[in-house]
């Protein structure tokens, strides 16, 4: 497949809000169930064992008016009858907003199975691999429950070695975006991971290697952009036409946190001994620090940043969070105190999954990209 080609097939699915693929595959087969699950990381091996074109009228309904967006869009969806071909949905502990979101479903679609996930977040290891163990098991037999099939061990680790090649394929198009982002635009990026989220993990990345073959047999020239970090849009995610915006007024993204379900452990797990426990761990043991995850150490959130910009080999950072999310918002001082105290150009800005007009975000990008060449590192935030 070309590169036009592979990205047609994703916008196809990233613009079909019927999610025509889910259902053509579930008609293939009768006995098959189709989950959804919420951002920000469920685990997604143990389903795989067994908007921002949406108008909101029924959604808005349900939500007073000061919190984030997400949940009224995932409700219209659900009234408006396109998720009714989910048998299950499950909401990990991200925030009070997918909690009651979770309660709010129980009532209203009482023949599905909810289950809200509860990830351990606590500094001893054991006993937070305790829990979470006991976690996924119960969530195992309760879908094996909805899908009338208990998975095995073996079919177990044949899970956690797809899903590890899965986050292999995916750090993999991130390197490359890192390394030439004339290259990897991260508007095909974004669509490609969101293709992902609704195909099957080989075709995502059987569509993934065409797309970095096609790359390299026909490499772009690099323009005089700046190169940024985007950070905060960890649940609900941006608009397209933000990320386009941001691109388009003269910014590289080479690091962000768009999906980050997909890349949420930083390290492959283990596929010895018993396969519910090695997930576990790998929980436990990760490295990925983010908004939605307890953080001991106290300086963590200061440093993070730098981190991040020396990684990306980046010159500043966009803040761009949800409007009214808290996660985001209440790390967004202690990170943005520790990118200024370390010197590093910062501009912040908040937006919604249906926000439609792009004009400012281009603006104030643009401003930041021109700063950023003309003063590096000097610029003052
Ligand atoms: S966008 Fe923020 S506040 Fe809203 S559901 Fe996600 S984490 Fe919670």
């Amino acid at each position: 497949m070309t590169r036009a080609a592979v990205i047609d097939w994703a916008r196809e699915l990233y613009e079909d809000l019927d999610f025509t693929v889910v259902r053509r595959w579930l008609d293939e087969s009768p006995g098959r169930k189709a989950a959804g699950y919420l951002p920000v990381y469920v685990p997604r091996e143990i389903l795989h064992a067994g908007g921002d074109r949406l108008e909101i009228i029924r959604g808005d309904a349900f939500y007073q008016s000061y919190i984030c967006h997400l949940p009224r869009s995932v409700i219209e969806l659900a009234q408006s009858g396109r998720l009714s071909m989910l048998s299950a949905v499950l909401f990990p502990s991200t925030c009070d907003v997918i909690r009651n979101l979770s309660g709010m479903w129980k009532l209203l679609y009482p023949d599905v199975y909810v289950r809200y996930i509860d990830v351990p977040q606590v500094a001893d290891p054991a006993v937070a691999a305790d829990f979470y163990e006991a976690e996924l098991r119960r969530l195992s037999w309760d879908l094996a429950e909805v899908a009338g099939r208990k998975p095995s061990d073996d079919d177990l680790r044949a899970s956690l070695a797809l899903y590890n090649d899965m986050r292999n394929t995916v750090r993999a198009l991130y390197a490359a975006r890192r390394d030439r982002p004339w290259d990897v635009p991260s508007e095909e990026l974004y669509l490609l991971l969101r293709a992902g989220e609704l195909v099957a993990p080989e075709t995502f990345m059987q569509r993934s290697r065409e797309y970095l073959a096609a790359i390299e047999a026909d490499p772009r020239r690099p323009r005089d952009n700046s190169r940024v970090v985007v950070t905060g849009a960890f649940c609900e995610q941006p608009p397209l036409g933000l990320i386009k915006s941001i691109e388009r007024a003269g910014c590289y993204i080479v690091d962000d946190d768009f999906l980050i379900g997909d890349r949420f452990l930083t390290r492959a797990v283990s596929l010895d001994g018993d396969p519910t426990r090695a997930l576990a761990e790998a929980f436990v043991g990760n490295e990925m620090r983010t908004s939605v995850m307890y953080e001991s150490d106290a300086g963590g959130k200061r440093r993070l940043m730098s981190e991040r910009v020396a990684a990306a080999n980046a010159d500043g950072i966009i803040f761009a969070a949800p409007s009214f999310c808290d996660p985001a918002l209440l790390d967004q001082p202690m990170l943005r105190n520790g990118a200024e105290a370390a010197g590093l150009p910062c501009i912040a800005f908040k937006y919604s999954e249906n926000t439609g007009q792009f004009q400012q975000f281009r603006e104030q990008a643009g401003t930041f990209s021109d700063s950023l060449k003309l003063w590096g590192a000097g610029v003052p935030s």
